[in-house]
């Protein structure tokens, strides 16, 4: 009787046993199943394995790429646009594009992203002075820029103004705090004097009202004078100026770093 009920109850086992095999051939077969068997740090869902991301609370901050710091360099006037005419012969447009291409391959060298306007004399941002300014404010925003720097030089009849001049929107902004970073910067050039700071008050200029971006425009001195103009006209005048504006930036950015 008991060797009956023994072997009985193993032929239940073997039964159950055969059973379960099948139910778990068949859970492993079917391809809806994650498979745990999958190597360690990945999933197999339909029949696809899956690395596994750990998830921490720092991991979205961890895997969004960090922006890039963008300048946005505005060489003033160019092409049939001449600007000012220095006392030499000199054009604003050229002085501009010069000092600006300077800053920009220094500001590349310190890793920051940059883009211009125009990078040459050929360039035609638009047939009247209204499209080509909408063009360049069309450039900043478009760049995403943090900061615009509008490049330019002054005239005026009287031939003993001179001095640099810097225009930002309004007082107390981190656009004044840039434009100011500039004024001394260059001032410390001793090439010439230092005028008082321009607002949207004074004179509304396009490129800063319609711009997004931390904005400024520096007028480096006047065409018109003849000690501005002969050190503007310079290589080593425009390479100095370059210098003052891209260590302004680079100033600014490390006071304004999140
Ligand atoms: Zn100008």
């Amino acid at each position: 009787m008991e060797r009956w009920q023994d072997m009985h109850k193993t032929r239940i086992g073997k039964l159950a046993f055969s059973l379960l095999v099948v139910f778990i051939f068949s859970l492993l077969s079917t391809s809806k199943v994650v498979n745990l068997f999958a190597s360690k740090g990945s999933v197999r869902v339909n029949n696809k394995i899956h690395k596994v991301i750990k998830l921490n609370k720092n991991s979205v901050l961890a895997q969004t790429p960090k922006r890039n710091f963008v300048v946005c360099i505005d060489p003033g006037h160019g092409a049939y646009d001449k600007g000012a005419r220095g006392i030499n012969g000199i054009c604003e447009k050229d002085v501009t594009l010069k000092v600006g291409l300077k800053v920009g391959q220094a500001l590349e060298k310190n890793n920051i992203k940059v883009v211009y306007t125009r990078k040459d004399d050929k360039t035609v941002l638009g047939s009247n002075e209204i499209q080509d300014l909408q063009k360049r404010v069309q450039i900043s925003a478009s760049s995403k820029a943090d900061v615009f720097i509008s490049i330019h030089c002054n005239q005026f009849k009287n031939s003993s103004v001179r001095g640099i001049e810097l225009w930002c929107n309004y007082p107390n902004t981190k656009d004044e705090e840039l434009a100011k970073k500039i004024e001394d910067g260059l001032y410390n050039l001793k090439y010439t004097q230092k005028r008082n700071m321009k607002y949207r008050s004074n004179s509304s200029l396009y490129v800063l009202k319609n711009n997004k971006a931390i904005s400024t425009l520096v007028e480096l001195g006047y065409l018109s004078n003849p000690s501005d103009c002969k050190f503007l006209a310079s290589d080593s005048g425009q390479a100095q100026c370059a210098n003052a504006i891209v260590n302004a930036i680079l100033d600014f950015k490390k006071g304004n770093a999140k």
